[in-house]
Order: structure tokens, then sequence, then C-alpha cells
């Protein structure tokens, strides 16, 4: 049977957590990170560190595998995002609380997700021998770009196996079965310059980037609209080019963010774009991350369905996350492994001015998160 932890618990360690300043830029996750880890040891958890940069530490612990299957991965960020330019009214970073609510920035995205994983972890402290068990990954670096976990999917070695993601981002607890791909790029465009009285003389790269970003605008993805994602989406995010107001530029970049659906091919679609965009334009690409999709009636989703309706008292839609997730990059290491998304924040709190948690949703998730592990470990 399940021990249940109380709200006063998983509160009091949601605030541990925000209180480590994790705001990334610059992200200093490393505390918090060895905060984390210590907890999962004392609970008998395998624990390593893997640091991407100076102080950049991302968390693995597992417990169990000794088991037929593949482990169960629980997985967190440890980043939050900049406080923003507005004042806040409460501490971002003391863990206040109000009624039902827990605040601080990364109460939502994702500190209470984390915070409800740990709980869960410790509930299954010294008995998952003998079952696939679970492995816990705490990742740095997401906000910006998923950069930790991207190391991470490239040390298989650390990562070993694992048959299934629950990814706490905030969902207000609604299980959702992938989001988007990502595709983000640069197109640097080259003139000549000349003064701006003799145009005549030079080549202006901003008219090149104008007209591209007008193709760009018309663009045909060519696919048809996925069931649950929508259709693919592409948005010209900067424009940037010339330094003075009397000379013709010979210098322009465009900022470029292409989200995916399942079945777009990411490398025909960049073939495609960079014809779009005109072949003298150079392309950088920044970030290429597929879509994480998971069909709804798969089994574990089923059962984790069938969870959340037993908890929550109603049945979930089958829908997807908005945002990217850390998944894109750890299922390229364990491939096929079916994600879910599903944490405790309030999704609409994520980066706000005064972002807060539910007290309820984040004792909520302890109880979700302990259903999965236990049916999991069941197999
Ligand atoms: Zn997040």
């Amino acid at each position: 049977m399940i021990a249940r932890m109380n709200a006063a618990d998983a509160v009091s360690l949601a605030r541990d957590l925000l209180r480590f300043e994790t705001v990334n830029p610059p992200g200093a996750e490393r505390e918090c990170a060895r905060f984390a880890g210590r907890l999962l040891e004392d609970w008998g958890y395998a624990v390593e560190y893997h640091e991407y940069a100076e102080a950049r530490t991302s968390v693995i612990a597992r417990a169990g595998g000794d088991g037929e299957g593949a482990p169960l991965c629980l997985t967190g960020h440890l980043d939050v995002v900049p406080l923003g330019a507005r004042a806040w009214a409460k501490d971002p970073f003391a863990g206040e609380t109000d009624g039902d609510r827990l605040y601080g920035r990364g109460a939502s995205d994702m500190k209470a997700g984390v915070a409800a994983m740990l709980l869960a972890a410790r509930t299954f402290a010294g008995k998952l021998a003998g079952t696939p068990g679970i492995v816990l990954v705490l990742t740095a670096g997401e906000e910006g770009g998923c950069v930790g976990s991207q190391h991470l999917a490239a040390r298989p070695d650390l990562m070993g196996r694992a048959g299934a993601i629950v990814v706490g981002e905030p969902t207000s607890n609604e299980p959702l079965v992938g989001h988007k791909g990502s595709v983000k790029f640069y197109a640097r465009f080259r003139g000549v310059a000349a003064h701006g009285s003799m145009p005549h003389l030079g080549v202006n790269a901003v008219y090149k980037a104008a007209r591209a970003v007008a193709r760009l605008e018309a663009f045909d993805f060519g696919v048809a609209p996925h069931p649950v994602m929508g259709a693919p989406t592409l948005n010209v995010g900067t424009f940037e080019g010339g330094s003075g107001i009397n000379l013709v530029p010979d210098a322009a970049r465009i900022g470029v963010d292409v989200r995916t659906v399942p079945g777009v091919d990411h490398a025909a679609l960049l073939e495609r774009l960079a014809a779009t965009i005109g072949e003298e334009a150079e392309l950088e690409v920044v970030s290429d991350l597929e879509p994480v999709w998971t069909e709804p009636g798969s089994a574990w989703v089923a059962r984790v369905f069938e969870i959340c309706s037993r908890v929550r008292g109603k049945a979930p839609e089958p829908r997807t996350a908005p945002y990217m997730t850390d998944a894109a990059n750890l299922r390229r290491v364990w491939r096929g492994a079916p994600a879910v998304v599903l944490g405790p924040g309030e999704p609409e709190m994520a980066h706000q001015t005064d972002e807060y948690c539910s007290i309820e949703r984040l004792r909520e998730a302890v109880a979700l998160y302990e259903a999965i592990v236990a049916d999991w470990c069941a197999r």
C-alpha cells in the first residue's frame, strides 16, 4: 500500500526548491541539483550528475531496474525563466503561501512538478528491487532550448534505458500526449554597401530579406493538419538589418521559428525552406527537435488516462501541450518510448509575474505519480 504524502511535505519540498535561484540565464542549477541528488541518495537511489557547462548540472537517479522491463522515467527541469520587467508582489524565491497558492518563480514551471516527482520517488524508496524501477532525470538548461537534455541525449551510456516518460511540465494535472516539434533558424542575407543617396551603387540586403519574409508568410507545408496537434506553423520572429539610415545595408538577418507535427520530415522541410528563402541566403539552424506524439489508444497511455480518471474523478481528453519539452531530446536515446506531459503547475502561470501553483494540485500530482509508478513497477 502506498503511503500518501501530506500537503505539508509537498509544500515544504517545493519551497526548498524555489529557494534556489536557478534563473536561466545564467541557470546555475548546481546547488539545486545537489540538493535533489542528496535527497535521492538518502532514499537509496543511485545518483549521477552531469554538467554540460560550469554549474549547469543535471541529475540522473535510478532505483530498481533489475527486473525484466525498462524503467519508467520521471523528468523535470530545474531552471526557471527570469523574473520579467514587472515588479512582483510576492518574494519570488521564498515560497510564500496564501490559501491554496504557493508562490515563486518556477512554482508552476516547474518546481512543483519536480517536488511531486521527488516525493513519489521517496514513497518507493527501498521498494523497487526486482521491478523495472524508475529513473529520475532532472535537467539543467531547459528554458530557451532544452540544452541540458540535448547534452544528456549525447550520452546514451549515462542515460541507460527507459520504457516510458512522464514529463512534469505544467498541465494542471491533465495528461497530454505530446507536443509539436520545433525548428529554429536564422537566415543571413548579404548585400553591397553604398551611400544612401546612391542606392543604385549598392545591393540592399534588407530588400532581399523582406522578399524572403513575404515568401515565408505564404509558405505551404503541404501536409494535412494533425488530428490532435493541428497544423504546423511558421513565424518570423526577428528581422535585423542595416547600420544607418543613410546607408545601403550590406547585411540582414531573420529569425524563424517553425513548429512541426508528426509526419513532417525536418530535413526535407529545411530544404524546402532554404529554397523558399533563396539560395543566396545562409541558414544557421539553432535548434531542431522532433515532435513528441504518443497514440492516446496505446496501452500505457490508456493506463495513465485510467489512473488520472480514478485519481481526479474525470476522464482526460487526448490533447497535446503548446510548448516544447525535454522529451524531444530524451526520445533520441529512448526511441519509441511513449511520453505523457503531466504536472501540477498551471500552464497559464508559466513565465508570469507572481507565478504560483495550486497546493491541492501539487498534492494530487504526488498521488498521480505514485499510482503511475506503482502501475509500471507491478508489471
Ligand atoms: Zn518548463
